[in-house]
């Protein structure tokens, strides 16, 4: 059994990946910015997932999170993410920060916590959601394009930097994935996206988390410092 960290777990493509990795036996414990109150995190209590409020944007939050782990975690699911689009030239510089901080800065400062656990383990796994955007770039999410970018940055430096500790670290490059992020696009957006996905579809939450406990499951103990795409086969 293992001990798994997911963040942004509540709901979406986190939600996914945390009853896939308890269906198969492991303790998942959810970060998320959202109070403990909220229905969404009464459902992980029923589901018997721990939750810790944390927002991954600020480093003494994630240090209290950790801080309040009951045991060390062998596996860490950097999921948490948002995007704040806008053209380049009216790009403002609040929409930048917020989402470089989360998805960039968070993923990497809950990686250094967990890597101070996981160099004292036998393995252990990061996996860091990236997005195909932060390889082929799209119109309008220079912001979210460059944050990814820099999780698949510090995903190859990280499998490098910890290999001989054995912590994998690897990054999943999601297309469209039918979320409350994706339904929020418009319908012309959509139907022009799925001209050039292969499969004629958006994904689905599951087809994310497949790839997640396939990479965390002790049969790809192989790869490391990889981006793998789950976007239906876009042709970029
Ligand atoms: P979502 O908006 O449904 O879920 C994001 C989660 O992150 C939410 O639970 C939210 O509360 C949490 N979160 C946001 N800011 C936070 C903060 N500061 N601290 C802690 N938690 C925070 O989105 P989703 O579609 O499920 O996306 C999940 C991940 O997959 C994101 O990193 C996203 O960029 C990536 N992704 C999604 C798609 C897609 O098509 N849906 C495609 C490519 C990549």
């Amino acid at each position: 059994m293992n001990n798994a960290l997911v963040t942004g777990g509540i709901q979406g493509i986190g939600l996914a990946i945390v009853k896939k990795l308890l269906a198969r036996g492991d303790k998942v414990t959810v970060f998320d910015y959202v109070n403990s109150k909220d229905e969404r995190v009464l459902y992980l209590h029923d589901l018997d997932v721990s939750y810790i409020q944390v927002d991954v944007s600020y480093v003494d939050s994630i240090k209290q999170g950790f801080s309040k782990l009951a045991e060390p975690i062998d596996i860490l699911v950097n999921n948490a993410g948002i995007a704040r689009d806008g053209m380049a030239l009216r790009l403002c510089e609040k929409d930048w920060d917020v989402v470089m901080n989360v998805n960039a800065k968070g993923a990497f400062f809950c990686s250094q916590q967990a890597l101070k656990m996981m160099i004292r383990k036998q393995k252990s796994y990061i996996v860091n959601m990236a997005s195909v955007v932060g390889i082929i770039g799209n119109p309008g999410q220079v912001n979210y394009a460059a944050s990814k970018a820099a999780v698949i940055a510090m995903t190859k430096t990280l499998a490098k930097e910890y290999a001989l500790r054995n912590v994998l670290v690897n990054a999943i490059a999601p297309g469209f994935i039918q979320t409350k992020m994706t339904d929020d696009l418009s319908d012309k957006v959509k139907e022009h996206a799925k001209t050039y996905i292969s499969l004629k579809r958006f994904g689905d939450t599951q087809d994310v988390a497949n790839l997640v406990a396939f990479l965390t499951s002790g049969e790809a103990d192989y790869i490391t410092g990889q981006v793998i795409h789950v976007d239906g086969g876009m042709v970029i």
